[in-house]
């Protein structure tokens, strides 16, 4: 039954696109760039359990950045480093795909592995008077396109 799963599952990553598994961007866990890395925000951080966290500035649609758990090694609260100076340092960078790039590519992007397990899911807008202009709409690991293969949810630990 697993076999049949798995097989099902990959030929359906053809089908589905990256917006339709993505975690939407208002559920996701993310610091605002002028944040200040004080005892309550690594709290918050650690109490997320993610490992890794976009940065926005702004508003929540503009992600410039990445923080890593592992990042905060050297951190210590009673200094109120702010995050600035953090994400200025590592400059960890982002991936991005748009909305409509199907699963077996993304799949195969992330094997490739020189960006990383982690993309940021974005489209042009072009509603309203202004230019047009990239606004991120979500994001998706390799968790959530193994999921799509295998056909069944991992439980993180
Ligand atoms: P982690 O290594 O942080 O546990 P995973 O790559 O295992 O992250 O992803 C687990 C799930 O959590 C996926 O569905 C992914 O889309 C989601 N996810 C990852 N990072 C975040 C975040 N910062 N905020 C919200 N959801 C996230």
């Amino acid at each position: 039954k697993d076999e049949v799963n798995i097989i099902s599952g990959a030929l359906e990553l053809r089908k589905k696109t990256v917006s339709e598994v993505m975690t939407r961007i208002e559920d996701v866990f993310m610091l605002d760039y002028d944040a200040i890395l004080n005892f309550e925000t690594v709290s918050e951080i650690m109490k997320s359990g993610y490992s890794r966290i976009p940065v926005f500035d702004g508003n929540r649609n503009n992600i410039v950045t990445m923080l890593y758990i592992k990042d905060l090694a050297f951190v210590d609260p009673d200094d109120n480093t702010p995050l600035k100076t953090l994400c200025q340092f590592y400059q960890n960078p982002c991936n991005f795909v748009f909305e409509d790039v199907t699963l077996d590519v993304m799949f195969r992007i992330f094997k490739e592995g020189n960006k990383g397990h982690m993309a940021f899911v974005h489209r042009v807008n072009n509603e309203g008077e202004g230019d047009p202009f990239y606004e991120t709409i979500g994001l998706i690991t390799l968790e959530d396109v193994i999921e799509e293969l295998i056909q069944a949810e991992i439980m993180d630990e």
